[in-house]
């Protein structure tokens, strides 16, 4: 925060300009407060790109009110610039909160905040006139991001202002010191939203979904950001029902519950964990599952891990408080498109998948995920990035002369939209495969320019010419268009949320990204900063027979790889006995055509290769699958990295995975423990990045190593790269306030274009 004060100290007045995360979180009820302890005059009111407020009184209570406006801020309140200016008073005798003020400024917009603890005491309280109200909320929470339209922040520019106050939501509104004076999503059962079930039964809505729930069928619910599909997570067959009719064969469901020992009970919580869980942000933390839970086995089928998330809307809390005990709460959409908002969206799009409907009339402005992290190093890793943080800008370290849009990746896509060093990380919006993917980003972006009010005049893309992505960039007809290399794009993310502009080696361990040579990219060893980069480093070069095909089936992985040397194939034997010969030789004649057999140097295919060589799997229902049931079986058992040699090329180095393979597959021909395979191909790969990272950073000079791309969301990998750098004395950064995976694409691709922009108006 900085505070900027002219000379002289106040006297009799003062005029304040407040910025930072301020409206919408009970600030001018909170300043309105704060001056009527120091008997000040004046006013309070919100406008576009600040709160502005007048206070005069004597010196000595004007000194305390301005000391007091930042340290005792409402919760959910983040000043990041106060300016203070003396004037002279006006002779006021009273403290008001003036109407807003539309001035065309910008400033961060909250995001939704899970039901505070005072508002889920009423909600259970028989005497509270909000007993069992499914919306209920006050200043300090409730939806704020996904009902907001527009700036400043009042109720006429939500999606509350369809729901005008009664006569005793009003009087809580006016009056100074109640917990709902000026809460603009304010309302009650008289006057608020309604909820109900289709097909209606005979019941209240809340109880016949229960019922619903306990006899195994599938509700679809409305929520804040969009609907969940919820099932009894205790019950197999209901669970594997959403499965068939999702077509979601294996992907992990997240699970909700509504305390924190309900989730102890499910998985291991630490510190961290609990923290997270319990957070007001309340995103879906992954636990290490705890063996013999009343979880259902296809809830995570082959994974030791669970998403939970405990409940954050009263709805949630009213609804596990009748079926007591955990449900699955995943996303409310077909399997690659948005989640669905609107009712009539929601009864088209979910018609085959949900029993049953709970709706309600509250209109969702905004699509909002849940989010997900897990913890590594005793700290969080986002693996999606949505609701409770977006849309909190960050900062770029080197600010962006022109505002610019970057539309971000393929996959995992977000956008970020940057004016100065404000970027504002757009919440997850999926991947960019279709036309309703492709539509909800352009909501989203809509969206973010009026809330924003940004208009863009640069583009930045990624560097592949056949993404969606880098239609969108061309179809906005911007004057100018920058590419930026994928995983230059995810070293730079992580450079700029540590604030870092200089110089240092950068490591992207990723699935796919597009290289400057056409080949694909993803296990790449930078010299870079914000700006520029060179690669020194990569993975061994193998053809992927198949393309696209290589990732979802691993197998082709690893006969890629078998490909550079055919000695090898007595290690690789088990595996290929499990491939049909005729689907294997087709791959081993693309290869030799070069037909449809990309060159890659790609971290995620060889967690692929590595799982088909140990037999852990043949296919992969969802990206990363392989990867991630090699972590589950490695768990945290000891073990001794293999051999994962650098070899020296003209004029850089590359690991060369090979003898590696070849070991793994003949310690599992000679019958090794497949987990403890996994546990060595992890330190394997950790040892060789570091061995190699080192010999770059000493090469020139460096000492920071930059940790990125999607596969640093495997927290074994992570820690132990980290570690091993770190006892060599060097810096670690690792990704914290965005995830390593494409989610901060898009920041990173505004990081670089920035650099380059200002770099060319100051060479
Ligand atoms: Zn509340
Ligand atoms: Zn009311
Ligand atoms: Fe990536």
């Amino acid at each position: 925060m900085t505070i900027v004060a002219t000379r002289h100290p106040l006297r009799e007045g003062a005029r304040l300009s407040v910025r930072g995360v301020v409206q919408g979180v009970g600030f001018r009820p909170f300043v309105h407060r704060l001056a009527n302890r120091y008997h000040l005059a004046g006013w309070v009111r919100n406008a576009s790109g600040d709160v502005q407020i007048h206070v005069e009184g004597r010196p000595v209570d004007l000194a305390k009110f301005l000391q007091h406006l930042s340290t005792d801020a409402p919760p959910l309140a983040r000043i990041d610039e106060l300016h203070s200016e003396a004037c002279a008073p006006a002779n006021l005798t009273a403290f008001t909160i003036l109407e807003s003020r539309s001035d065309g400024g910008r400033q961060p917009v909250s995001p939704d905040v899970a039901l505070c603890a005072a508002c889920e005491r009423e909600l259970f309280d028989g005497s509270n006139r909000r007993h069992r109200f499914p919306f209920i909320t006050c200043t300090d929470c409730g939806p704020r991001f996904t009902v907001i339209e527009s700036m400043p922040y009042d109720r006429e520019r939500t999606s509350m202002r369809a729901f005008t106050q009664c006569d005793a939501c009003q009087r809580e509104y006016r009056t100074p010191g109640d917990r709902r004076y000026h809460s603009e999503t304010n309302s009650c059962p008289v006057c608020g939203p309604k909820l109900w079930l289709e097909p209606a039964t005979n019941r209240p809505p809340l109880e016949a979904t229960a019922q619903l729930l306990l006899e195994g069928k599938i509700v679809a619910i409305r929520g804040l950001g969009g609907f969940h599909l919820a099932v009894d997570a205790t019950n197999d067959r209901a669970v594997a029902r959403l499965r068939a009719r999702k077509e979601r064969e294996a992907k992990p469901f997240a699970v909700m519950v509504r305390t924190l020992a309900e989730a102890q009970a499910l998985g291991t919580v630490g510190d961290v964990e609990a923290a997270l869980l319990s957070s007001r942000e309340r995103p879906i933390v992954l636990l290490r599952k705890r063996p013999g839970s009343v979880l259902a086995d296809w809830v995570a089928p082959a994974l030791d891990t669970v998403g939970v998330m405990l409940a954050y809307t009263p709805v949630q809390h009213l609804l596990l408080d009748l079926v007591r005990r955990p449900l699955v709460m995943t996303s409310g959409n077909r399997s690659d498109e948005p989640i669905a908002i609107g009712n009539d969206d929601a009864k088209a799009q979910l018609a085959m998948i949900a029993d049953s409907f709970l709706l309600h009339d509250r209109e969702i402005v905004a699509r909002y995920d849940d989010s997900v992290v897990r913890v590594a190093g005793a700290a969080p890793i986002f693996l999606r990035r949505a609701r409770g943080y977006a849309p909190l800008p960050l900062r770029l370290p080197i600010a962006s002369p022109k505002p610019l849009i970057a539309v971000g990746p393929h996959l995992k896509n977000t956008f970020t939209l940057v004016h100065g060093t404000e970027a504002y990380i757009s919440q997850h919006v999926g991947d960019l495969e279709n036309l309703e993917t492709l539509e909800a980003w352009q909501t989203a972006f809509a969206a973010y320019r009026t809330l924003f009010r940004l208009e863009p005049e640069v583009a930045v893309r990624d560097l592949h010419p056949g993404y969606m992505s880098t239609r969108i960039a061309g179809d906005l007809g911007l004057e100018r268009i920058i590419p930026v290399q994928h995983h230059h794009a995810h070293v730079a993310a992580v450079l700029a949320e540590h604030g870092i502009r200089q110089r240092v080696i950068g490591i992207s361990f990723d699935g796919t990204g597009y290289g400057d040579d056409g080949n694909v990219w993803g296990a790449e060893f930078f010299e870079a900063d914000l700006a520029s980069y060179r690669r020194v480093g990569q993975l061994r070069y193998a053809r992927m027979p198949g393309g696209d095909l290589a990732a979802r089936e691993p197998w082709r992985a690893a006969l890629g790889y078998l490909a550079l040397d055919p000695d090898a194939a007595h290690a690789f034997g088990a595996m290929l006995d499990a491939v049909h010969y005729n689907v294997r030789n087709v791959a081993v004649q693309q290869m030799a055509r070069r037909l449809n057999a990309p060159l890659a140097s790609s971290m995620g295919r060889l967690f692929d290769a590595a799982g088909a060589v140990l037999g852990v799997s043949l296919a992969n229902q969802f990206e990363g699958q392989t990867a991630m049931q090699l972590e589950s079986l490695a768990g945290s058992r000891r073990a001794q990295p293999l051999p994962f040699p650098m070899i020296r090329t003209c004029d850089s180095w590359m690991l060369d995975p090979l003898p590696l393979l070849i070991a793994l597959g003949e310690l599992r021909n000679g019958g090794a423990d497949v987990a403890d395979l996994a546990a060595r191909f992890h330190e394997s790969v950790a040892a060789g990045a570091d061995q190699l990272a080192a010999q770059l950073a000493a090469g020139a000079g460096l000492t920071t190593i930059v940790l990125s791309g999607g596969c640093f969301q495997n927290a074994r990998l992570a820690v132990s790269l980290k570690a091993r750098l770190e006892a060599r004395g060097l810096r670690v950064l690792i990704p914290r306030q965005l995830s390593p995976n494409d989610g901060a694409v898009s920041f990173g691709q505004a990081a670089v274009a920035a650099a380059r922009l200002s770099r060319e108006i100051t060479p």
